[in-house]
């Protein structure tokens, strides 16, 4: 039986008292659904999250990370160093930081492979841009995207991966994909996987879909087969809305 996953993703949002009041909302929650709760606050907020949430059943992950151990890479953060505030867990590869950036597939691979190294799991992003999808392209990217920094690895690395599909066109922009486009491109990116690693293997990948998913598109999204969970941005930062996702399974 396949993890069922709804993370959130602060990004660039709330500084620590804000991360404290809404933590304070989020332990007021009650989780209905057997999903797998993660946030995502800033780095600077990292420790004093996770030590609030340790004893819960929310687990404390990083936005990003850099691919060296240590060294002259300022204003960066190791996976070393989010393992030793006790972050298991890290976001790589979201839109925003291709964009932005520059992040590539390869520098990617090597976040991956640094990240995998350290014993972390990987929220592993990837999408197509809008003009992808117009032109009919948006398999032939995405499955690029999962190829080239992932299918270097052997099997027993997957149990570490995560995978989120976020086309780029609905991420903030209150656009979601239809349930019926993240089901095809789920079953797609699932046939990526088997096709390379077998059944096995990709029938134990969670997926998670992120894209202006809210309470009210929740339910519809996650009936669909082949999608795991979501990686929530704005609605993660309302403890109600974040929750009523959760609970949407
Ligand atoms: C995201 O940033 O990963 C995301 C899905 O954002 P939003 O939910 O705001 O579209």
């Amino acid at each position: 039986m396949r993890k069922k996953i709804v993370a959130g993703n602060w990004k660039m949002n709330n500084d620590l008292a804000q991360t404290e009041r809404l933590i304070t909302d989020l332990r007021k929650q009650s989780k209905t659904s057997k999903a797998e709760v993660m946030i995502a606050p800033a780095f600077t907020n990292l420790w004093q999250a996770y030590q609030t949430l340790k004893e819960s059943s929310i687990e404390v992950i990083a936005q990003n990370m850099h691919f060296a151990e240590n060294g002259a890479y300022t204003g960066e953060v190791s996976a070393s160093m989010l393992k030793s505030i006790g972050i298991q867990t890290v976001i790589l590869g979201h839109s925003e930081r291709r964009a932005y950036y520059n992040e590539t597939d390869e520098s990617l691979t090597k976040k991956v492979d640094a990240a995998l190294a350290n014993d972390m799991r990987i929220i592993f992003c990837f999408g197509e841009e809008l003009e992808d999808r117009k032109s009919g392209n948006e398999e032939k990217i995405v499955g690029d995207q999962i190829k080239n920094a992932l299918f270097h690895l052997k099997d027993s690395a997957f149990k570490n991966i995560i995978l989120a599909y976020e086309p780029v066109w609905a991420i903030g922009t209150g656009e979601t994909a239809s349930p019926e486009q993240a089901q095809d491109m789920h079953k797609f990116i699932r046939k990526t996987l088997t096709d390379e690693y077998g059944s096995d293997v990709s029938d134990a990948v969670s997926i998670l879909y992120g894209g202006s998913v809210k309470p009210n598109n929740a339910k519809e999204i996650f009936g669909k087969p082949d999608v795991d969970g979501g990686l929530i941005g704005g609605a993660s930062l309302n403890a109600e809305d974040f929750f009523a996702i959760v609970n949407a399974f």
